[in-house]
């Protein structure tokens, strides 16, 4: 069966995730029937359970768990003003540069030496850069690109059936964060929910942004998902540790996931590369590409933690004025300030921002959960070690031998009393070593083997994927048997909050 010391190899690269995703039905290439939409993916049964899983534990975690965060789901079109006074409109754009050597595309400041050694971005001219050959491009190295461009990232559409493409009054934009949604119903949320401050806004939907090179399977595409909260804290807050302390819990989450820690890192944003709204930007940064010599290159961002100031509250407000007296926002009919009771102040509170995104996530995930194993046949399986609460399917029931009627039929019956308390399958597909394999590959953390001792003695064999180990187990007691065994990740429907 099981060798004593199983070693497990782990996944070399994303490809070999594409290939395993694709294979078993997490991930399909999207509208692959008529030749495929550039890096748009389509996810499959396994893999809309592994996104609902992720998104599930951070819910449970920010919205359930803690007592000071509230949920939300916002429109993902919204009015055009909330992205001029964003400053989406007016900034939310990354440089483009061609490769005039090799044709390739690229964003400029993802380029070796885009940006000066310790510069601001109003100290530099980056066309001046690329015509002086200091940027390199990423494919063949030449330094032979063209001057930088720039190209709004949001996706725009037209509301109303008969509106003019180019009528200004009826453009409107798919979201490209999930950020300003919580911003414009603060003050909505804080009454009706009775907040004091300290407390966040949590939200979890697409988004959508025309990336200049997207790409690497579901780590950057065009339309993809958030996971983010607003934390809104007094302006005089310990902003700058704040942001340390989130760092600190989403590490943890991500370990609680299965994501090792040896796979993530931190990078501190230089204060050159920060967005127009940031004071301090902490990237936690996942080992996307491991099979990349310079460890350097390894490294790909899995989620930020910003300090936003009080940008985004302040700019959606009526009240503020500049030096001139003129209003900032004159389009806002909303004053989205906080009064503390307890100083009788008023302010616009400062928000830390953890964004994290579903895909990079479940991609991180199923890199860490892969691993090729060799049995005492000399034969290679692939077991993906899936934490228990992430894997899409809790227990697959196996029926021995599916041309005996009873057998079957107590195996079908054992599903049906487990679904209420967890994901449960019945699967007669092939012989019993290809279904334990199966189902190894696609990560479910326990076989249930109903075989023809079990019409006798009431009792059924439970495997483990990652041991290979089986005991028996009787049936009345398999339910119980089964939660203990998946903690300490346990199935959020098994431990109502
Ligand atoms: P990048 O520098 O990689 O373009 P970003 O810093 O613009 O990312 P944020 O605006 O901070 O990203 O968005 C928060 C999170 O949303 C990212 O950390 C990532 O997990 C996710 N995300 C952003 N853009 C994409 C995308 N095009 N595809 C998939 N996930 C994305």
């Amino acid at each position: 069966m099981n060798s004593v010391n199983p070693v497990f190899v782990p996944a070399p690269n994303i490809d070999t995730i594409v290939s395993l995703a694709k294979r078993r039905g997490f991930v399909f290439p999207s509208s692959e029937v008529y030749g495929g939409l550039g890096s748009a993916w389509d996810y499959g049964p396994l893999g809309v359970e592994l996104c609902n899983n992720v998104k599930q534990s951070w819910w449970r975690w920010l919205v359930y768990e803690r007592d000071d965060i509230e949920g939300i789901d916002s429109s993902i079109i919204l009015n055009r003003l909330v992205w001029q006074y964003s400053g989406h409109e007016a900034t939310f754009h990354d440089p483009l540069v061609d490769c005039r050597e090799c044709k390739s595309r690229m964003r400029a400041d993802k380029l070796e030496g885009y940006f000066p050694e310790g510069a601001h971005q109003a100290d530099f001219d980056a066309n001046a850069r690329l015509r002086a050959g200091l940027v390199k491009c990423s494919e063949c190295g030449s330094t032979n690109l063209t001057d930088e461009r720039h190209f709004n990232m949001m996706f725009r559409t037209m509301l109303g059936a008969a509106a003019d493409e180019n009528d200004p009054a009826a453009l409107a934009y798919l979201r490209p964060e999930t950020a300003q949604g919580i911003f414009i119903n603060f003050l909505n949320v804080q009454t009706t929910m009775r907040r004091k401050i300290p407390f966040g806004i949590a939200q979890v939907g697409k988004s959508f942004r025309n990336e200049i090179t997207p790409g690497n399977f579901i780590l950057r595409t065009r339309e993809f998902e958030q996971m983010e909260m607003e934390y809104f804290v007094k302006p005089d807050a310990e902003h700058l540790q704040l942001v340390d302390e989130w760092v600190e819990l989403y590490v943890e989450w991500f370990k609680e996931l299965g994501i090792d820690a040896a796979n993530l890192k931190l990078h501190e944003v230089p204060k050159d590369e920060l967005a127009h709204y940031s004071k301090r930007t902490v990237d936690i940064m996942y080992r996307y590409f491991p099979e990349r010599a310079e460890e350097e290159r390894q490294w790909e961002e899995l989620m930020g933690i910003a300090y936003r100031t009080d940008f985004d509250l302040r700019s959606h407000s009526s009240k503020p004025v500049d030096a001139e007296g003129n209003r900032v926002n004159p389009d806002s009919t909303e004053d989205l300030s906080y009064f503390d009771e307890a100083t009788k102040q008023r302010f616009y509170p400062h928000v830390i921002e953890p964004a994290a995104g579903v895909n990079r996530t479940v991609l991180a995930v199923l890199m860490d959960a892969y691993s090729e194993r060799t049995n005492d046949k000399g034969e290679t399986r692939v077991i993906l070690k899936l934490s228990p609460q992430l894997a899409p399917i809790k227990a697959a029931i196996l029926p021995l031998a599916k041309n005996k009627p009873e057998i079957v039929g107590m195996a079908k019956a054992i599903k049906r009393s487990l679904q209420p308390v967890l994901r449960a399958v019945y699967d007669d597909t092939g012989g019993i070593g290809k279904l334990y394999a199966r189902q190894d590959e696609i990560g479910t953390p326990m076989c249930v083997t109903v075989d023809h001792q079990s019409l006798e003695d009431e009792a059924v064999t439970v495997r483990d994927r990652d041991t290979w180990e089986q005991e028996r187990v009787k049936v009345s007691d398999l339910a119980e048997h089964l939660q203990k065994r998946l903690k300490p990740y346990p199935n959020p429907l098994l431990e109502p909050v």
